[in-house]
C-alpha cells in the first residue's frame, strides 16, 4: 500500500491562500459573528438566549475550521503572506465572538438559580451544561464584565505586549558559534539544535554559546517577567484570589489535592532515576550528567530508518492490538490525505494536528525522514486526530477540552508504538536507544517541568511582595533545578527563566504542570488498557468523547473507576515507567 504524504486541503477550500471559497467562508463568518454581536443584549428572553448559545457555537465551529485552514497553510508554506493576512482577519473576529462571551457570561451570573435550571434543562443545551455551569461559575468570581473588559482591553498593549518582546528578542538574536572552522552566526533554534548532538564537546561549547548569549538579554527579561507577573497578580488581587494557582487549576478543570497527589508520587519515585542517570553518565565516560547531557544520545546511538508506508503499516498493525477501532480509523486518515509528511523545502520544523470541525476531519502536520522518533510523532498525532473523531458529533462546547486531557489520547497512541518499537527491535543498541528515549521523556516530565512548576510558583509567592533581580531569578531557578533533579546534575541553567518560552505565554497561566498531568494520565490509562485486553476499548472511548464534559476527577472516576486525589493511579502509571528504567539497567550492567 502506498500512503500520500501531501495533505488534501482542497476538500475544505480550493485554491491555498487565495481561495475564493475560503474569501467567500469568511466574509459570510464575519456578517454571522455581527448579527449575533447585534442580538446580544441583557434582555434576552430565555428562548433567545438558547437560540444565541446555539448560534454562538455554530461561529466558533466556524472560526476553528478558518483557524485550522490558516495554521495548515502557514506551516505548509512559511512564506505565505497571504495566509498571515487571513490568520489576522480571523483574529479580530475571534476577539469579537470574545467580547459577545463576556456579555453572555454576565447574563448567566444575573440569572436567578431557578431561571438558570430552566435553561440548562432545555434539550438544545443538554451536551454543554458542564461548560454553561463552569463560566457561569468563573464568572461571578471575577470582576464586573466593564470592569473586565477594561483589564483585557488594556492587557493587549500591557501584559500581552510584554509578552510580545520575548518573540521579538529571539527573533532578532544571532548566536556566534564555531563550526567546520568558521563563526556561523545562529538563531537560538538552531543552535539549540546542536545541544543534542553526539559529540559532548559540541554540546559543551553549545550549552556555553547559548547560556552567554541569554545571559546578555537577562536584564530585558527579568523586567518583563517582573511586569507579567505583577500584571497577574493584580488582577488576581483585584478580584479577591489569594491562590496564584486557582485561575491554572480552573482552567485544567482539576483540584489542588490531585496535582499534589500527583507531584508526591513522582517525587517519591524519583530515586530511581537517579540510578538511571548514573548509568547514563557512565555510558558517557563522565561522573555526573552536566544539565546538556541528559537528552544526549546514548554513544552507541542507532541510526536506523524506516520508510513512511513501512511505518504507516507498522502503526496500524500494532494499533490494532490494543484497539482495532483506533486502527481502523488510523488506516482511512493515512489513506485519505490527512497526513502532510513530505520532507521539502519551506514546512515549518515540528508537527502538529488540527480538527476541521464542519468536515468532522483532521489534518496531521510533520515532516518525516525516517527516523525512530519520526514513527513516534506520527503515532502521537495520529492519537490526537482519533481524540478529534471520537468528539466530532458532539455540541461544539463539548469538544473544548483543557491542556492537561489534550495529551491523553496522543500519548497513548505514541506509548502503543513505542512499546512495540522496543518489543520488535532487530540489535540490542537499538533496543537501548528506544528504551532510553522513553525515560529520557519521562525524566523531561518528571524533573525538567517540575523545576519550571517549582520556579514559578515560588516567583509568584514573592513577586506578591517585590520585584525580583536578575541574581534572584537565577538563584530561585536554581534551588527549583536542585530540588527537582534531586542535586543530581554536575551543572545546572539558572538562566531557563529567561529562554524558556512558556514563562511568557500569556495566553494560559503556568504553562507547565498540564504537560506532566497530561504524560502520567495517559500512561496511567495505557496502563488500565494492557489490564483490561479488549474490553478497554470503549472504556477509552467513552472516555474520550467525556474530556469536555467533567472535571478530571469526575472523568476518571466515571470510566476507570480511578480516584486521582489518591496516589494509587499516579503510582499505577509510574510502575510501567519504571519498569522501562529496569530493563535499562539490566541491559548495561
Ligand atoms: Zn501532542
Amino acid at each position: 500500500m502506498k500512503y500520500p504524504q501531501v495533505w488534501d486541503l482542497d476538500t475544505f477550500f480550493k485554491g491555498g491562500s487565495q481561495s475564493s471559497d475560503f474569501q467567500h467562508f469568511v466574509k459570510e463568518t464575519e456578517e454571522l459573528v455581527d448579527k449575533l454581536f447585534a442580538s446580544t443584549s441583557a434582555k434576552m428572553t430565555l428562548a433567545q438566549l438558547v437560540n444565541e448559545l446555539v448560534n454562538v457555537q455554530k461561529v466558533m465551529q466556524r472560526l476553528r475550521h478558518g483557524a485550522a485552514f490558516v495554521s495548515c497553510l502557514k506551516a505548509q508554506n512559511v512564506k505565505d503572506e497571504h495566509a498571515v493576512q487571513w490568520q489576522g482577519k480571523l483574529n479580530e473576529l475571534q476577539a469579537k465572538l470574545q467580547n459577545i462571551w463576556v456579555e453572555l457570561e454576565a447574563t448567566f451570573v444575573r440569572m436567578e438559580d431557578g431561571e438558570w435550571q430552566e435553561l440548562l434543562n432545555h434539550p438544545q443545551l443538554s451536551d454543554i451544561t458542564f461548560s454553561l455551569n463552569e463560566r457561569r461559575q468563573a464568572a461571578a468570581e471575577k470582576l464586573a464584565p466593564e470592569q473586565e473588559k477594561l483589564a483585557a482591553q488594556l492587557a493587549v498593549d500591557g501584559y500581552h505586549a510584554w509578552g510580545e518582546v520575548y518573540n521579538q528578542a529571539v527573533g532578532r538574536m544571532e548566536i556566534p558559534f564555531e563550526e567546520g572552522g568558521e563563526t556561523k552566526r545562529l538563531s537560538p533554534g538552531q543552535l539549540s539544535n546542536r545541544l543534542s548532538s553526539k559529540d559532548r564537546k559540541v554540546r559543551k561549547r553549545a550549552s556555553k554559546a547559548y547560556a552567554e548569549a541569554w545571559k546578555k538579554e537577562t536584564p530585558l527579561f527579568a523586567s518583563t517577567l517582573n511586569h507579567l507577573a505583577g500584571f497577574r497578580l493584580n488582577l488576581y488581587r483585584a478580584r479577591g484570589w489569594n491562590d496564584v494557582l486557582k485561575e491554572p487549576l480552573l482552567i485544567n478543570r482539576m483540584k489542588r489535592k490531585t496535582l499534589d497527589a500527583m507531584w508526591s508520587v513522582i517525587n517519591e519515585n524519583k530515586p530511581k532515576f537517579y540510578e538511571f542517570m548514573d548509568r547514563k553518565a557512565k555510558l558517557l565516560g563522565v561522573d555526573k550528567l552536566a544539565m546538556h547531557d541528559i537528552h544526549a544520545p546514548l554513544p552507541s546511538g542507532g541510526n536506523e530508518k524506516i520508510a513512511y508506508d513501512d511505518a504507516c503499516e507498522l502503526i496500524i498493525r500494532h494499533f490494532r492490538k490494543v484497539s482495532p477501532k483506533l486502527a481502523r480509523f488510523t488506516e482511512g486518515a493515512l489513506r485519505d490525505g490527512w497526513v502532510e509528511a513530505e520532507d521539502r523545502p519551506g514546512k515549518r520544523p515540528g508537527g502538529f494536528c488540527t480538527s476541521f470541525p464542519l468536515a468532522k476531519q483532521s489534518r496531521i502536520f510533520m515532516t518525516y525522514n525516517g527516523t525512530m522518533s519520526n514513527v513516534a510523532t506520527l503515532a502521537h498525532e495520529l492519537g490526537h486526530a482519533y481524540h478529534g473523531y471520537c468528539l466530532k458529533d458532539k455540541a461544539p462546547l463539548a469538544q473544548r477540552y483543557a491542556m492537561n486531557v489534550a495529551e491523553t489520547a496522543s500519548t497513548f497512541a505514541e506509548t502503543i508504538v513505542a512499546d512495540a518499537l522496543v518489543q520488535e527491535a532487530k540489535t540490542e543498541t537499538l533496543k537501548l536507544s528506544l528504551l532510553e528515549n522513553k525515560v529520557n521523556r519521562a525524566i523531561a516530565f518528571f524533573m525538567n517541568i517540575h523545576a519550571r512548576f517549582l520556579f514559578e510558583t515560588r516567583f509568584y509567592e514573592a513577586r506578591k511582595q517585590k520585584r525580583l533581580s536578575v541574581k534572584e531569578l537565577c538563584d530561585l531557578m536554581e534551588e527549583a533545578q536542585r530540588e527537582a533533579y534531586g542535586n543530581q546534575l554536575s551543572s545546572y541553567s539558572p538562566t531557563l527563566w529567561a529562554h524558556k518560552l512558556h514563562f511568557h505565554i500569556t495566553g494560559v497561566p503556568f504553562y507547565n504542570f498540564p504537560y506532566t498531568f497530561g504524560y502520567l494520565f495517559s500512561i496511567g490509562i495505557y496502563q488500565l488498557a494492557l489490564e483490561k485486553g479488549a474490553s478497554f476499548e470503549d472504556d477509552y472511548i467513552a472516555l474520550l468523547q467525556d474530556t469536555a464534559s467533567m472535571t478530571v476527577e469526575e472523568l476518571a472516576l466515571k470510566h476507570v473507576g480511578a480516584d486521582l486525589t489518591k496516589r494509587d493511579f499516579w503510582q499505577s502509571a509510574m510502575d510501567l515507567i519504571i519498569k522501562d528504567v529496569d530493563l535499562f539497567l539490566e541491559m548495561t550492567s
